[in-house]
């Protein structure tokens, strides 16, 4: 039975998720560190110092921004050039499905004075391998993971600019293996770690694919790192991260939260706003396989940064709309795949844990009129 982080409300079914022996998860954990242990002001004399071996006159670009749109290539963005002085080009990785606030979102970063190269791998391959992820890994959003963290890198290795300043750290921030905790830099292994969920690039050839369909989506040689010397920083390192400040100061500066409200599945209505299934239909992938959503994921952060109580998260997720099928955009990726609702249905109920849900005498998932799950586990228990 799913057990939970007696700090935040992440449960132990959360994949790499370490509890320690007061039951407490690393990213409750990290948080203490960060908001307590590190020193911060030391950690940005480190960034200057490297940062000075990188800075040009501004004739070149000296650094790359891997961009979305959201709040936090905000931050990224307008943290180097402002804060440190540097003059990025941002780099897009254009996800499977743009929504009309993402695309806007992206764009605004022009506005606000940013270059930015949008790097779109063709359209038919890569629904091919959203049609790999969804059916055969569990996640439809296979692709965009993977592209947003090669794509960059490809741009860096033929813009000849070496530095890379990514976002957080995501296992100091949510918790992963104790190696992995303290990185401030990305690579290859980090990505095949993290991000492909066990399958290669190269096994998509069983799959019936050319891997010469799909360039933008390997990552550059190490031949051809060494040669330009790229080097990927977690700007999370350096500097305090805060979602939730981003997300304040970009919309302060025009940037434009998710109209309606949040996510389907989310709490928030300032995170994954730019791909159509990445909100709604990945998170809920996850739910079905893990047990928790997005909802739990900020509110865990938002407890983890003093702003809410416990309890008052328990209320918030029970309010949300976690757990629920995503129908909004149902439509749109059956069109995409040309698939029909019977077999898309059918594909998340073979990726649903029967641990967590339950079925009737025949082994059937009882659901209700929506479609949705029946929680063995209470949504809350403690
Ligand atoms: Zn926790």
């Amino acid at each position: 039975m799913i057990r939970y982080c007696s700090k935040c409300i992440m449960p132990d079914s959360r994949p790499e998720q370490v509890f320690n022996g007061e039951g407490i998860c690393d990213a409750c954990v990290s948080a203490e560190t960060k908001h307590g242990h590190i020193d911060w002001d030391a950690r940005r004399a480190e960034m200057e110092d490297i940062l000075a071996d990188y800075r040009s006159d501004g004739s070149t670009y000296d650094c790359i921004i891997p961009v979305s749109g959201g709040k936090d290539s905000f931050f990224q963005s307008v943290t180097m050039r402002d804060t440190f002085g540097m003059n990025p080009l941002c780099v897009n990785h254009i996800p499977c499905e743009f929504t009309d606030v993402g695309w806007k979102n992206l764009l605004f970063l022009r506005d606000l004075g940013f270059d930015i190269v949008h790097v779109a791998g063709n359209r038919k391959a890569y629904r091919e391998m959203v049609r790999i992820g969804f059916f055969k890994l569990g996640d439809c959003c296979w692709p965009e993971h993977i592209g947003i963290f090669t794509a960059p890198v490809r741009v860096a290795v033929q813009y000849r600019i070496p530095l890379l300043i990514w976002g957080e750290n995501s296992q100091f921030e949510y918790g992963g293996p104790a190696s992995k905790r303290g990185n401030n830099y990305l690579d290859r292994n980090w990505l095949e770690q993290f991000q492909m969920l066990g399958y290669r690039i190269s096994d998509v050839v069983h799959d019936g694919m050319d891997l010469n369909d799909i360039k933008t989506f390997h990552y550059p040689t190490d031949e051809e790192i060494r040669d330009v010397g790229v080097t990927g920083l977690f700007l999370g390192y350096y500097i305090k991260w805060d979602s939730m400040k981003n997300a304040e100061a970009a919309i302060a500066a025009g940037w434009n939260r998710n109209p309606g409200g949040p996510v389907e599945g989310a709490y928030n209505d300032i995170e994954n706003l730019d791909c159509k299934w990445i909100g709604g239909l990945h998170d809920y992938m996850k739910f079905i396989k893990f047990g928790y959503g997005r909802a739990t994921d900020q509110l865990c952060i938002e407890i983890r940064a003093g702003r809410m109580s416990r309890d008052k998260a328990i209320v918030e997720l029970k309010n949300s709309s976690e757990g629920t099928v995503p129908w909004k955009y149902v439509p749109d990726f059956l069109e995409y795949l040309n698939i029909t609702e019977k077999e898309f249905v059918d594909n998340l109920d073979r990726f649903t844990n029967r641990r967590l849900f339950l079925c009737d005498d025949s082994g059937k998932l009882i659901k209700d009129k929506l479609g949705n799950l029946t929680r063995r586990f209470p949504i809350w228990d403690h």
